[in-house]
């Protein structure tokens, strides 16, 4: 994943007091822990987007998780299975 595409997958940015603005140092920080937190996620096997799942999630406990293939999106589930 690159850093453009990490961006995307960024939550909206906490706001810091005052309205001020982050340091180099604190963005990466930042950066650096949600590039942790992105790589724990499991990945849609068919079109690679960020799942809201962990990795070592139970697979009974989600949703949209094929037996046998793996974990879908919201989106590729729809596509195969149609709406629920
Ligand atoms: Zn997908």
């Amino acid at each position: 994943m690159d850093e453009k595409e990490l961006l995307n997958h960024l939550p909206l940015m906490p706001h810091k007091e005052g309205g001020k603005k982050f340091t180099k140092k604190e963005l990466e920080s930042l950066v650096e822990y949600f590039r942790n937190e992105l790589s724990k996620k499991e990945t849609c096997v068919l079109c690679g987007s960020i799942t809201p799942y962990n990795k070592n999630d139970d697979i009974n406990m989600r949703e949209h998780y094929v037996e046998g293939a793996g974990q879908l999106c919201d989106k590729c589930f729809i596509d195969i299975y149609g709406e629920k």
